[in-house]
């Protein structure tokens, strides 16, 4: 047994939980209806819903022969409904094929509806004493502090690293209070925020603890790689310091801000293009071209555009990039690539 089970164990012995209803007794069948109700749901609020179904249907079979509105009825209120509807078809199988019993075999119980690898792990430990390691979202987060485990544990390797962890560390004798000793340690000490480290019975070799950032760990979902979109900057000048400025439209982009009309398309082919404007919105990422315009013909609404100098743009609400770029404009620090140079 290494020392950090050997340390779980000692803290379990006094803190840990020994008074919730799957324990007594752990028979087969009622670790696994707890376990499965416990998966997205908080043990306080499991314990009643979990006296009430084992009241109405104290055995395996009884949960196989019930009919499927009994079996959601006393589910109601707990959510995720599918678990019930899993637990119940696992039941049937059970009676088919396992003589109305929770099979002892690994294999055979990971093969049943809404029994993945930790749940077995956590039934077949907690139940019959048998050595599998679990990987709940308490053991997980424990773990990946404790080893200071960089990654996203959605990532394989990282869940692959995450499940070796909790194989080393899975001693060989006394595993049931082990897993629950893991478990309770996940739920009320290295809680998800503002864990209890100096309360921790292995925070002395903590690597997350150490470092002083445990709740960077497990890392959190990367963020997905945000959309890039392309627009145009229309930069219409009637004088070399008179710039057209738009009131932007209150919903989208910079709503309500001022700044040079933007377009999806290029309006004309041959102007001059000054370098892309790059801006990071929450969702997408946009890639401004400025071009370098003429007067426009006609100005649609005249009180929502201007034309500004230095003094008047700078008195009007700017986006930051499109301020940055009308300063270097004025300041003449925009390199405007040909094909042709505009004239005013
Ligand atoms: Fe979790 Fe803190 Fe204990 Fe490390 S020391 S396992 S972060 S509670």
């Amino acid at each position: 047994m290494d020392d950090f089970a050997r340390r779980l164990l000692r803290w379990h012995a006094r803190h840990g939980r020994h008074d919730l209803p799957w324990q007594h007794p752990p028979d087969p069948y009622r670790v696994w209806v707890s376990e499965i109700m416990l998966q997205q749901t908080r043990v306080a609020t499991v314990i009643g819903y979990f006296e009430r179904f084992v009241a109405a249907l104290p055995t395996l079979p009884d949960l196989a022969r019930a009919d499927e509105d009994r079996v959601l009825a006393l589910w109601a209120g707990l959510g995720y409904y599918s678990r019930a509807r899993n637990l119940h078809r696992a039941a049937k199988i059970c009676l088919e094929r396992h003589g109305g019993e929770l099979p002892a075999g690994f294999d055979d119980l990971v093969a049943l509806p809404g029994i993945g690898r930790s749940t077995a792990g956590a039934i077949l430990s907690l139940s019959r004493g048998q050595r599998h390691p679990i990987l709940d979202g308490n053991a997980k987060r424990v773990l990946a502090r404790f080893h200071a485990l960089a990654g996203w544990p959605g990532k394989a390797s990282v869940q692959r690293r995450l499940w070796e962890l909790a194989d080393t560390h899975t001693p060989e004798r006394e595993v049931a209070a082990y897993t629950q000793a893991i478990m309770d340690l996940g739920a009320t000490v290295c809680t998800p925020r503002a864990p209890a480290c100096p309360d921790c019975p292995v925070g002395a070799d903590c690597r997350g603890f150490q470092a002083g950032n445990p709740e960077a760990y497990p890392r959190r979902r990367p963020a997905p790689a945000r959309p890039q979109r392309h627009a145009y900057l229309l930069v219409y000048r009637r004088a070399p310091d008179q710039l057209l400025l738009e009131k932007r439209p209150p919903a989208g982009i910079w709503g309500g801000l001022w700044s040079p009309p933007l377009a999806e398309t290029e309006p004309v082919t041959a102007a001059p293009r000054g370098p892309q404007i790059r801006h990071g919105f929450t969702h997408f990422k946009l890639n401004l071209t400025p071009l370098l315009l003429p007067p426009p013909s006609s100005i649609m609404d005249a009180t929502e555009t201007r034309w500004c100098g230095p003094e008047q743009a700078a008195e009007l609400g700017l986006p930051r990039p499109i301020q940055r770029f009308v300063e270097d404009y004025y300041a003449g620090n925009i390199q405007w690539q040909e094909p042709f140079t505009a004239s005013s």
